[in-house]
């Protein structure tokens, strides 16, 4: 389970805000098909998709696309999560080299707008309070409050999260997790809606955020939450746009099959760095701040 930090969700807010103007249907369009319960193609759930469930599954709408299985209240709504799920699932198939899913099952997104209903939803997973979404393996729960509107921050991160793990099904540690989560919820927004990708410049909060710490990382470090976000986007960022693309994906497989993190990043990319110091003197060249434009522009 990977809860949704409030701080990412403000992040995120930013993010949309400032592409308010910039709403571009992501391509291809998605239809959704809207079937009864007892016809959608893949109806297995894990745990918490049982309890998201309740006992009774006509108490949601449901529909599906290629890769997702949707349940929700308003159709306008599943047809938003939908679009942006399925571009979100192409982009981030292209940007790890994936050639093969490793799944044929479909994800399954709820989505919820009654806020009593969510909250009871949250204390039944012991969600934590100021949670707007999450992922759990291929099951994403989004809360979506008032008619119409939908939640595209939380879906951004979350999704990244349902997509990764069905590219990778194994736990990875947390700064790939949520450093990747980070990095798509920009860059597959960017790609899709084509736009700039402005995420996080260098300089940021977690510059100096020690690598071995963060690769070493099993919790959200406490007053550093956001730092760790930072650097976690950062060093994805910088693995997937300053070194070899196509050994991203080994890279992540090695780590979930067992591989420290810093052995394997030595290992895998050999060719460029013979050390994690060497390494990590060129990410935190790559954390620098941006050189300011100089005036006149
Ligand atoms: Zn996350």
């Amino acid at each position: 389970m990977v809860p949704f930090r409030i701080v990412v969700a403000a992040m995120l807010l930013a993010l949309l805000a400032q592409h308010a103007g910039a709403q571009v249907a992501p391509k291809p369009a998605v239809t959704l098909v809207e079937k009864p319960w007892g016809k959608l193609s893949y109806k297995k759930l894990m745990q918490y998709g049982e309890k998201a469930l309740g006992p009774d599954p006509d108490a949601w709408r449901h529909a599906e696309t290629e890769h997702f299985v949707f349940h929700y209240h308003e159709l306008e709504n599943a047809q938003k999560v939908g679009q942006m799920a399925e571009a979100y699932y192409q982009q981030i198939k292209s940007d790890l080299g994936v050639t093969q899913d490793r799944f044929i099952r479909k994800n399954h997104v709820f989505i919820f707008d009654d806020e009593a209903a969510w909250k009871q939803f949250g204390t039944a997973i012991n969600l934590d309070g100021w949670a707007s979404g999450l992922a759990s393996r291929t099951e994403l729960f989004l809360f979506s409050p008032k008619a119409g509107r939908v939640s595209v921050g939380s879906l951004g991160h979350e999704i990244a999260h349902c997509i990764f793990y069905r590219f990778v099904p194994k736990p990875v540690p947390l700064w790939l997790n949520e450093g990747f989560a980070e990095y798509e919820s920009s860059h597959a927004y960017a790609q899709i809606q084509g736009v700039e990708d402005r995420r996080f410049p260098g300089g940021g909060p977690g510059a100096r955020f020690p690598l071995p710490e963060l690769l070493r990382a099993t919790k959200y470090p406490k007053e550093r939450v956001g730092e760790f976000y930072w650097a976690s986007e950062r060093l994805v960022r910088f693995l997937l746009t300053k070194l070899d693309r196509r050994k991203f994906l080994p890279l992540v497989q090695m780590i979930a099959d067992g591989t420290r993190s810093e052995d394997a990043l030595v290992f895998i990319y050999n060719d460029r760095f013979k050390s994690l110091a060497a390494l990590e003197a060129e990410f935190a060249k790559f954390n620098e701040p941006s050189a300011k434009p100089k005036w006149p522009f």
